[in-house]
C-alpha cells in the first residue's frame, strides 16, 4: 500500500525515541498503525431522561442538590460522601468515594452533573467524575484508547491528532464506489477522523459502520480465497464408495436415520465424491446421533479400500467409540485402538497392523496424528469435538504428507454467528433434529447445597432402578481442591447411601486403568451413583443414568452446563438435572432459569454468547477465533452476515482479479501469509 504510511511512527511531530518505544509497547510501529489505533469504547457524557437508563450503564445525569453532602469515614483514608439530586421528579441518591473534599465544593442548591454506574434498582448512581453546574459545557463524546502506564491519553491524542494532519491525504479507498453508494458509508479518510474526533453521535454511528464492514468483509474475502485455493489445490480426491454395501450397512443398523441426519449424511458423502478434499464441520446436540453419521461416512470410505481413522479427545470415549462402532459393524470391518495406554508389545503390533492396512479404521486420541502412525491410504479422518483439538491438527496430517477427507463433529452447537466466522472456511452440516421418543431431561434449580429432598430424589431413582451423576464443588484454577473435593463428596455419600447403595468416583488424577474401572462398573449398573468432576463431560454414554447432579452449577457456562446434562436422558426412562447454585449476580440468575426453560441446544448457545461473548464462548484462549477491532460477532451479526455474502459474490464472480476498482482490496488480502504463501491446511 501507499508507501509513506509505513513509515515508522517516528516521523510523527512530537514522537521522539522514549515515546516510540513506549508506542510500541502498545504495538504501534508505523503511521498506518496509529491512524487505525481507534478507541475501544466512547465516553459519552450526553444526559438521558433517567427512564431511559439501563440498569449498570455508565450514565451521566444532572440534578439539583436538595441538601449538604453527607461524608462518613472509615478507615484511615476511606471515605463515602452521599448527596441526593433532585433531577426532573425523581430523587436520586449519588455517592461517592474516597473523594470527600467535594464537601467543601458542593452546597444544597446547586446544580451538579454526575458520571457513574446506574443503579436502576435503587436509583442511585455510583459517582466516577463530577463537576459543579450544568453538562452543557463539557465534551460530549470522548474516546477511550488501550493505554499502557508509559503512554497517557492525553499524549496518545496528540500523536494521533498529528499524524491524523500530516498523512491521512495518504489514506487509500479500498472499497469500490458502488458499494459505497450502496451502503451509505463514509468515504475512508473522513471516517478515521470521526473515529478519534467524533463530532456527533451520528457521524461516528457511520464511521464505525464502515470500519465494521470493511472489516468483515476483509475477513470474509481472506477466508472465502482461502477455501477456494484450498479446494483448487486437492483435486483428484473423489472416493467412488460402494452404494451397495452402504445401503446393506445403513439397513442394519436398528433405527431409521432422522431427516436431519439424512440429509447431513449425504452432504458429507457428496463431499467425498467431488474431487475436492472435504473439509466440514459437522455439528449437532449430544444424542442427535452424530456417531451414527460418522460410522456411515467412515465405512463409504472403507468401501473405496482406504483407511480411516476417528479422534476423540479422551482415551475413555476412545474406548467407548471403538466399542461401539465394533458392534454396528459387526464383522464388515477390522477396528484398531490406538490410545497413549496401549504400550510395548501390544502397541508395535497395533502399528504394524495399520501399516500393513491390515485394519480398517483406528480409533484413537489426538495423540494418533501426532506419533509413529505410518497410515496405509488414508482416505478420510473424523475428528469429534473438534473445539477441544488445537487449530493446527490439519497442519500436522499435510506435514506428514496426508491429504485425506476431513470431517469435523462437535457437541456443541455453535451458533449461527460463530459458526460463519470460526468456521469461514468450512462447509457446516447440521443435525437439528433429536431421535423420535427422547424425553426432553427435565431441569430444576435448586438454591445451595445438596439437600435432603435431593438427595430423597436420589434415592427414589436408584431405587426404581436408574443411575445419577454427582459433579462436584468446583474450585477455580485449583485441580488439586477439585479433587479434594470429590473425595470428600464421594466420603460423604458413600456414609449416606451405603451399603445397599453403591457409590464410585471419578477425577481427572486417576491412572487410565483406575478411570476405566470406574466408568465399565457405571456403565454395568455395579457402581449406582458416580461422583465426580467434570471429566464426564464429554461423550461418556451410559443409558441408564437419569439424573445429572452438578453442584455450583453457576459457574459454568450454559454451553457446559448442556453438555453436564447430554449424560443423561440418553435412553428411553425420563431424566432429570438438578443444578444447584446460589449465583449471586443477575447473569446467573438468568442461566439458572434459561436452563430450566430449554434443553435445545442451539437456542442455549445463542443465550450463552450473549451472555458470556464470543471471547469466551470457547473456553480460554483456545479457539482460533478471529478477533476483531471494531466489528462485534454478536451485536453486528447482520454487517457480517452481509459481508460474507459480498465476498462470495466477489471471490466467485473472480472480481479481485478482473475489476480494477478492488485492486486495493486484492492487495490487502494478498498481504495476508497464509494466502501469500498459500500455506494451506
Ligand atoms: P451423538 O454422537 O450425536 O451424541 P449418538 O450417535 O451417540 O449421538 O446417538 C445417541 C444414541 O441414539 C445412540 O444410542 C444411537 O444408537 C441412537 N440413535 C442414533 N440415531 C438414531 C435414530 N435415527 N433413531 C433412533 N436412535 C438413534
Ligand atoms: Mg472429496
Amino acid at each position: 500500500m501507499n508507501s509513506r504510511l509505513n513509515l515508522s511512527i517516528s516521523e510523527v511531530k512530537g514522537i521522539g525515541e522514549k515515546l516510540q518505544a513506549h508506542l510500541n509497547e502498545l504495538g504501534l510501529f508505523d503511521i498506518h498503525d496509529l491512524l487505525f489505533y481507534f478507541p475501544y469504547r466512547y465516553d459519552s457524557y450526553e444526559i438521558k431522561p433517567l427512564t431511559e437508563l439501563q440498569h449498570e450503564e455508565k450514565a451521566t445525569i444532572e440534578g439539583q442538590l436538595t441538601s449538604e453532602p453527607v461524608v462518613q469515614f472509615y478507615g484511615k483514608k476511606k471515605s463515602r460522601l452521599t448527596m441526593t439530586l433532585q433531577v426532573d421528579q425523581f430523587a436520586v441518591k449519588a455517592v461517592m468515594f474516597n473523594r470527600s473534599f467535594a464537601k467543601k465544593q458542593l452546597s444544597a442548591g446547586d446544580t451538579v452533573t454526575v458520571t457513574g454506574k446506574w443503579d436502576q434498582h435503587r436509583m442511585q448512581i455510583t459517582v466516577s467524575q463530577y463537576k459543579k453546574g450544568s453538562a452543557q459545557s463539557q465534551e460530549p463524546i470522548q474516546p477511550v484508547y488501550t493505554l499502557k502506564e508509559s503512554v497517557t491519553l492525553v499524549t496518545l491524542r496528540k500523536v494521533i491528532k498529528a499524524a491524523l494532519e500530516d498523512y491521512l491525504e495518504d489514506v487509500e479507498e479500498i472499497l469500490p464506489e458502488d458499494t459505497i453508494i450502496r451502503y451509505k458509508l463514509p468515504k475512508r479518510q473522513q471516517a478515521i477522523e470521526q473515529m478519534h474526533y467524533p463530532q456527533s453521535r451520528v457521524l461516528l454511528k457511520h464511521a464505525k459502520r464502515r470500519f465494521i464492514y470493511e472489516e468483515f468483509l476483509v475477513f470474509q474475502l481472506k477466508m472465502q480465497l482461502l477455501r477456494k485455493l484450498q479446494r483448487e489445490s486437492t483435486t483428484g480426491n473423489a472416493q467412488n464408495y460402494d452404494n451397495e454395501r452402504l445401503t446393506e450397512f445403513v439397513q442394519s443398523l436398528p433405527f431409521e436415520l432422522t431427516g436431519a441426519q439424512k440429509r447431513a449424511l449425504s452432504e458429507i458423502l457428496q463431499d467425498m465424491k467431488n474431487p475436492y478434499r472435504m473439509n466440514r464441520l459437522l455439528q449437532g446436540d449430544v444424542g442427535s446421533g452424530k456417531t451414527a453419521v460418522a460410522a456411515i461416512a467412515l465405512y463409504a470410505s472403507i468401501t473405496t479400500g482406504r483407511q480411516t481413522a476417528l479422534m476423540v479427545p479422551t482415551e475413555i470415549l476412545a474406548e467407548q467409540h471403538a466399542a461401539s462402532l465394533q458392534e454396528m459393524f459387526g464383522d464388515r470391518l477390522r477396528i484398531a485402538l490406538l490410545t497413549g495406554s496401549v504400550k510395548g508389545k501390544r502397541r508395535r503390533q497395533i502399528l504394524s497392523e495399520i501399516k500393513e492396512h491390515h485394519v480398517d479404521l483406528i480409533v484413537g486420541t489426538h495423540a494418533l496424528i501426532q506419533e509413529e502412525v505410518d497410515f496405509n491410504r488414508l482416505g478420510f479422518v473424523i475428528v469429534d469435538e473438534q473445539h477441544r483439538f488445537g487449530v493446527n491438527q490439519r497442519r500436522t496430517l499435510r506435514d506428514k504428507g496426508l491429504h485425506p477427507d476431513v470431517l469435523f463433529m462437535t457437541a456443541t452447537p455453535i451458533p449461527r454467528t460463530l459458526a460463519i466466522t470460526a468456521f469461514g472456511d468450512m462447509d457446516v452440516s447440521v443435525i437439528d433434529e433429536m431421535p423420535a421418543g427422547r424425553k426432553p431431561v427435565e431441569t430444576y434449580w435448586v438454591k445451595g447445597q445438596l439437600t435432603d429432598k435431593v438427595l430423597a430424589f436420589i434415592q427414589k431413582q436408584i431405587k426404581s432402578g436408574q443411575q445419577a451423576y454427582v459433579i462436584c464443588p468446583l474450585i477455580e484454577e485449583s485441580d488439586q481442591l477439585d479433587i479434594q473435593n470429590a473425595i470428600d463428596l464421594y466420603d460423604q455419600l458413600s456414609n449416606i447411601f451405603e451399603p445397599g447403595v453403591h457409590v464410585g468416583l471419578m477425577h481427572g488424577r486417576l491412572s487410565n486403568d483406575e478411570k476405566e474401572e470406574v466408568m465399565h462398573s457405571f456403565a454395568a449398573n455395579e457402581v449406582q451413583i458416580l461422583v465426580s468432576t467434570t471429566v464426564v463431560e464429554v461423550g461418556v454414554n451410559v443409558p441408564n443414568a437419569t439424573v445429572m447432579v452438578i453442584h455450583d452449577a453457576e459457574r459454568f457456562g450454559l454451553s457446559q452446563l448442556h453438555q453436564l446434562r447430554g449424560r443423561v436422558g440418553r435412553g428411553n426412562v425420563q431424566s432429570y438435572c438438578i443444578l444447584l447454585a446460589d449465583p449471586k449476580g443477575d447473569v446467573g440468575k438468568e442461566r439458572m432459569r434459561i436452563m430450566t426453560e430449554t434443553t435445545d441446544g442451539f437456542e442455549l448457545s445463542e443465550q450463552d454468547l450473549k451472555l458470556r461473548g464470543p471471547g469466551d464462548f470457547f473456553g480460554r484462549k483456545q479457539s482460533g477465533m478471529p478477533e476483531f477491532k471494531v466489528g462485534d460477532m454478536v451485536h453486528d451479526y447482520r454487517a457480517l452476515e452481509t459481508a460474507r455474502q459480498d465476498a462470495a459474490q466477489i471471490i466467485s464472480g473472480n472480481l479481485l482479479e478482473k475489476n480494477h476498482e478492488y485492486r486495493a482490496l486484492k492487495q490487502m488480502i494478498e498481504k495476508d501469509p497464509h494466502i501469500s504463501g498459500k500455506v494451506l491446511d
